[in-house]
């Protein structure tokens, strides 16, 4: 580890700062008993500026090494906060951020396109763990995760938005086209299944779609995003809906989202 790395660079300098003043001290001492043996001026300041030289590089070296520590914690901090550790998506937290800001955006450009938001929800997961059990059921959640990865555009946010259920967040792009995506995934999902113990562990996803409208939260695209994905687990699962699709009055709360 990188401490370790440093705190033997640390040791290393005071090394070589010790030998260079013991050097030194041998020197003034010889000269002191034997005037006769006095270095020429030129020695001496040779002597003088490998002494500046170590004086100057040895903390230098040691600076850069603690920097470079305290960067790499902070990096690995920043990664801790707006990532989830099992996933390595990005977390909730994150995209909640993202989405308000691209809100924020659409209200500062009145002309620009809208975002929209893909909501994926596994299928009936609980049976995966009850069948396959629970750490089985982690590797299925990485698997959909490495195929969501795969198959989004490098400009999407993806996040795991909960237990089993991702959230796409796709800048300057409408319902239809995030409908398309949408498909893509759903496909991606159904048809590449996990094998663990020599047998595929077969997964599907339903997913909600819905586009930001003119004036809105960012809670109430993801309400409707919700509520398309219900309407799409009613309707037999294994499949995309678009919340313009769904009429807006009954919005469920019980799945998803939570
Ligand atoms: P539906 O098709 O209606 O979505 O059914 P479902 O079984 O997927 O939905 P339900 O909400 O009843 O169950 C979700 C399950 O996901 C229950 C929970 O134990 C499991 N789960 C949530 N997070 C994790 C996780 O991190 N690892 C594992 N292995 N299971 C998880
Ligand atoms: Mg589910
Ligand atoms: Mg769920």
């Amino acid at each position: 580890p990188l401490w370790v790395k440093v705190v033997l660079v640390a040791g290393a300098c005071l090394l070589a700062l010790w030998l260079d003043a013991a050097s030194t001290a041998r020197w003034m001492q010889r000269a002191a008993s034997e005037p006769a043996q006095l270095p020429s001026a030129e020695t001496l300041q040779q002597l003088r500026d490998i002494n500046l030289l170590a004086l100057g590089l040895a903390p230098a070296v040691l600076v850069y090494h603690f920097f470079t520590l305290v960067r790499r914690q902070h990096l690995a901090m920043v990664r801790l906060a707006l990532h989830d550790p099992m996933t390595q998506l990005f977390n909730r937290r994150h995209v909640q951020a993202t989405g308000e800001a691209l809100v924020a955006h659409l209200l500062d450009r009145p002309q620009g396109g809208p975002f929209s938001v893909v909501l994926l929800d596994v299928d009936h997961f609980k049976r995966v763990n009850d069948t396959w059990g629970h750490e089985i059921g982690d590797r299925a959640l990485r698997h959909v995760a490495d195929l969501i990865s795969r198959t989004a555009r490098t400009s999407d946010v993806v996040a795991r938005w909960g237990g089993e259920e991702f959230l796409l967040l796709l800048a300057d792009t409408d319902e239809a086209h995030a409908l398309q995506l949408a498909e893509r995934l759903r496909v991606a999902i159904a048809e590449d299944a996990l094998v663990a113990q020599d047998q595929p562990v077969g997964l599907t996803v339903t997913i909600g779609v819905a586009q930001s409208l003119r004036a809105g939260s960012f809670a109430e695209v993801i309400r409707r995003a919700d509520a398309a994905l219900y309407e799409g687990k009613r309707q037999g699962r294994n499949r995309v809906v678009g919340a313009s699709a769904v009429g807006t009055e009954a919005v469920p709360t019980d799945l998803a989202g939570v």
